[in-house]
């Protein structure tokens, strides 16, 4: 090898170098710039995985057991696991507006947020909402604000807006059963105008369930 193609192999070397050395921050800052530009979109579907969330659950000053849970679940992530971090992620507000709220880990996690001081709002079906195994009763007993419609029609949502900022909205009632057995899907959003719509639909229907207007002695029509 002549002198000039040394220097053309030492030129291609640093060359190579450099790029090595910079491409991890041209990575990162491509990243974050994709992730600036796009708000979230995300899907869950179900059913999902039976998985631990015992973790996720834990009461605030309760040392985290690490990786130590003893049961007998897998503890990786699953639909129901990802659902919960997202309504966890909750700091200042949590609008809930569900037909039917029977599962005891999406009642935790609620109840968790309740006892964070974010303000909790549920609206629900009066029908569903008597039955067994509804965790309806024991938010309000937490406290939780919670109203509900005096119709025969239901009130068949199943949307939540975190924050005022994340809408959460699918086909899945918050039970155990549609966890586990029913194709679902649950839609995860940060869309600003969808939040939006969702947030004064739910404001709309605060106010229509109201209290103060339930007629508990509902007047006959007059012909
Ligand atoms: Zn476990």
């Amino acid at each position: 090898m002549g002198p000039v193609r040394w220097q053309v192999v030492a030129v291609a070397a640093v060359g190579l170098a450099l790029t090595l050395e910079v491409l991890p921050s041209v990575l990162r800052w491509l990243r974050a710039g994709r992730r600036r530009r796009r708000p979230r979109r995300q899907v869950l579907f179900f059913p999902s995985q039976v998985t631990c969330t015992e973790a996720l659950l834990q009461a605030p000053g309760v040392a985290p057991s690490g990786s130590g849970c003893p049961c007998s679940l897998p503890h990786g992530e699953s639909s129901l696991s990802q659902l919960l971090r997202a309504l966890l992620a909750a700091r200042a507000s949590l609008e809930l507006c569900l037909f039917a709220f029977s599962s005891p880990q999406l009642g935790r996690a609620v109840e968790l947020l309740h006892q964070r001081g974010v303000r909790v709002r549920v609206i629900t079906d009066c029908d569903y909402m008597a039955l067994n195994g509804s965790q309806i009763g024991l938010l309000r007993k937490a406290g939780i604000q919670v109203r509900h419609d005096q119709d025969l029609g239901y009130m068949h949502h199943k949307f939540a807006v975190v924050d005022k900022k994340v809408l959460i909205t699918g086909s899945l009632n918050w039970t155990t059963q549609a966890i586990q057995n029913n194709r679902e899907n649950v839609l995860i959003t940060e869309d600003e105008e969808y939040v939006r719509l969702f947030l004064e639909e739910f404001e709309r229907i605060w106010e229509e369930f109201d209290p103060t207007k339930y007629s508990f002695f509902p007047q006959k029509r007059r012909h």
